[in-house]
């Protein structure tokens, strides 16, 4: 019986997998078989973290892109450039930003960048692949959303706008995309412990709310959300469409 979650032979885009979240998706995707396109800005970075990868998986698993994903020109010939290297099977919208600052204060600057980094970047890369995809009758999308999908906290107010967008064009890109065979789904990661994250980890009294406020009682890690994304990448999900899936320790069963 062959495999349902197997992706031997599909090549993953991932984007921001340079490092944090993206990074641990890589590897996972990258364990179930796939061939994955490491990405971020930062060359160097991309270049050592896929020479890492690659020592693991072998130099014909990886390969890498960098590109700026909010800007629309930079989209659309990093796309070109993974292309030339084969079609993509799957993508991962997960490169993000935060910005802390109550929403009195933001410059509309600041929210635009947000805005711009955590949600139309989803558009701009998403419909970029997608219409190949789509031509190809073929293709798996997952936009990496948040707990802040569906709850707000204070001083977050752009990137709780732009990640509960997330959702809705999640739901938007399967109502036009499914009938050609593109699936689209979020996985929304509760709080993980990352560079993003890491001045709140060493903040005691939010250290102690994450702990109180997650039932399973502990951070999670970067390494827990790979199986929620190739599930969702993957023929195990074949008629999933529209859906987000909280890997949160249980943060948003509860009050
Ligand atoms: P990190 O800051 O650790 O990594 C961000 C990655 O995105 C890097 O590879 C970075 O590369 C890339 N990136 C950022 N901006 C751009 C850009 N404009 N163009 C191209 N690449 C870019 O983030 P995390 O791993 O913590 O977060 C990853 C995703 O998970 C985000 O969408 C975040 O919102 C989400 N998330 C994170 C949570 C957490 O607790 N950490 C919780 C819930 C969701 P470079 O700097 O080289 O551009």
């Amino acid at each position: 019986m062959t495999n349902p979650f197997d992706l031997t032979g599909r090549r993953a885009l991932v984007t921001g997998s340079s490092r944090g979240i993206g990074h641990a998706i890589a590897r996972s995707l990258l364990e179930a078989g796939a061939h994955v396109v490491v990405h971020g800005r930062d060359t160097a970075t991309v270049e050592s973290t896929a020479a890492t990868l690659a020592q693991e998986f072998g130099q014909d698993a990886v390969s890498t892109a960098a590109f700026d994903i909010t800007d629309e020109q930079s989209v659309i010939s990093g796309i070109r450039g993974v292309q030339a290297g084969g079609p993509i099977d799957i993508l991962v919208n997960n490169a993000g930003m935060q910005h802390r600052e109550p929403m009195l204060d933001v410059s509309l600057e600041n929210w635009e960048r947000v805005i711009r980094t955590d949600l139309t970047s989803a558009f701009l890369v998403g419909r970029t692949v997608a219409r190949a995809m789509v031509e190809r009758g073929s293709g798996a999308i997952v936009n990496i959303c948040s707990v802040q999908t569906d709850l707000a906290r204070p001083t977050i107010g752009a990137y709780t706008a732009a990640k509960g967008g997330l959702r809705n064009l999640t739901k938007a890109m399967t109502a036009e995309w499914a009938g050609s065979g593109v699936r689209v789904n979020g996985v929304a990661p509760g709080y993980i412990r990352t560079e993003l994250t890491q001045a709140l980890v060493d903040d005691p009294d939010f250290n102690a709310w994450v702990l109180g406020r997650t039932p399973v009682g502990r951070w999670g890690e970067p390494e827990d959300i790979g199986g929620a994304v190739v599930w969702l990448s993957s023929d195990a999900s074949r008629f999933v469409s529209g859906q987000v899936v909280f890997v949160d320790g249980g943060m948003t069963a509860v009050v």
